[in-house]
């Protein structure tokens, strides 16, 4: 692949970063209240769509900027060294669009796509189930096929940004049980509908980020079938693909920012009558949080050449996915060993500091879980990448 920048690429980057050094939101400017907050990052992701930011390569006719994807990967990045907050439709983006944007007809495209971009509609991805998570193919959620819709019965949980959301992707099985994967289907269903109940479920950082989803008797009309009856498995696959490849690449510039950031705050702090990173200790913990930056930042751009060539991102993500998820909890399991001692008493002015250190390490730990957890990741990776025997 390679990464030097074209004139006209360039040009872009230095476009965003004009526009995020006027537009970007401080840290400290962001609500603690989660309604609060999800109100201001909407806000936040339509300003970016509007200065066509969001959803760039994505097809022109139903909302997106049209352009090579290249150039998303530019606005990403620029986005993430700027430490601008994350879009609140990250589910929407990340997870379901690339697979609307694949499986559905152009009616389900016009419809959904461009709400997704402009986060006008957020949405949620009903896949885990109280007995179904890394054992994904067992959901018993259940689709019943009538005249001219689904009825749709079952408990999902984990479901992310679930209370805001208008649309759930759900995968519910509308053939017996004994067919396991190939009797599941992919549903969009709207969250206004009759029967849908969302309960949200507090996290360990004190925000209620995922929800318990109850479905009594759901109709679903038979127009939100993404794909063909029974391709559900296959969209799932894509959806993950996506969910644990692309996103890697600005996820490690954040990252890289979040290792200046525990560097700054080692040079200005102190330990012992001297500023924490003169401790030996304190250089090898940012060191090896650097390396291990590093080592994702090479795994995402071998991924990311993939997707730019058009190629399908296959079980190559798990691997990313695995060295995202350690990187991201290295980083800030770093940041609260070597900043410690002040983190416990905070210092004049660094309140806001101490909790964003203590909330990045607190939501790291569900790294190795959502999008499948790392023991997962690890059998894809043994069984379709090295092909090792099952025993
Ligand atoms: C922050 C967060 C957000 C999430 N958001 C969503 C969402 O929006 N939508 C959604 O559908 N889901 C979501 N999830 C759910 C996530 O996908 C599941 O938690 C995950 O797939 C694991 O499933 P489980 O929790 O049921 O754990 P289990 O599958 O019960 O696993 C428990 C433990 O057993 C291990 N294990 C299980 N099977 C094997 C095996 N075959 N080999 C080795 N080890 C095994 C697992 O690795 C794990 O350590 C989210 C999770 C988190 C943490």
């Amino acid at each position: 692949m390679n990464l030097r920048a074209t004139e006209e690429e360039a040009q872009l980057r230095a476009e965003v970063r004009a526009f995020l050094a006027d537009e970007c939101p401080a840290p400290e400017s962001l609500p603690h209240g989660l309604d609060e907050r999800m109100a201001f990052l909407r806000e936040w992701q339509r300003r970016c769509y509007e200065a066509g930011y969001v959803g760039r390569a994505w097809p022109a006719e139903f909302g997106g900027g049209g352009r090579p994807p290249v150039e998303q990967v530019i606005v990403d990045e620029e986005l993430a060294a700027a430490g601008a907050p994350e879009f609140p439709n990250i589910v929407g983006l990340d997870v379901i669009g690339p697979s609307l944007l694949t499986f559905g007809d152009d009616e389900q495209r016009h419809r959904y796509i461009p709400e997704i971009l402009s986060a006008q509609e957020i949405w949620c991805q009903g896949f885990s189930e109280p007995e179904a998570g890394s054992d994904l193919a067992s959901l018993r959620t259940r689709a019943e096929e009538r005249e001219d819709h689904f009825v749709l019965t079952g408990q999902k949980t984990w479901n992310s940004w679930g209370q805001y959301a208008r649309w759930c992707g759900v995968l519910a099985r509308t053939e017996g049980p004994e067919t396991r994967h190939r009797g599941i289907s992919f549903l969009v269903v709207d969250m206004e509908s009759p029967g849908v109940e969302v309960r949200p479920v507090t996290q360990i950082t004190g925000h209620a980020e995922f929800c318990e989803l109850f479905l009594e008797e759901v109709a679903v009309p038979k127009a939100n079938l993404l794909g063909e009856r029974g391709w559900g498995w296959k969209i799932a696959l894509h959806t993950l693909a996506h969910e644990r490849g692309t996103a890697a690449l600005p996820r490690q510039v954040k990252l890289r920012t979040w290792v200046d950031r525990l560097a700054a705050d080692g040079r200005e702090r102190t330990s012992g009558g001297r500023p924490i990173l003169d401790h030996e200790d304190a250089q090898v913990a940012v060191a090896r949080a650097y390396i291990n930056v590093e080592v994702l930042r090479h795994h995402a751009a071998r991924t990311v050449g993939r997707f730019l060539n058009g190629q399908p991102v296959g079980p190559e993500s798990s691997t990313v996915k695995l060295v995202m998820a350690e990187a991201e909890q290295r980083v800030t399991k770093a940041a609260l060993d070597v900043l410690g001692e002040t983190l416990e008493s905070p210092q004049a002015g660094m309140e806001r500091a101490n909790d964003l250190w203590h909330e990045d390490y607190l939501f790291s730990r569900t790294a190795t879980v959502l999008g499948g957890t790392e023991q997962i990741q690890r059998n894809i990776i043994a069984d379709r990448i090295l092909r090792l025997p099952q025993e």
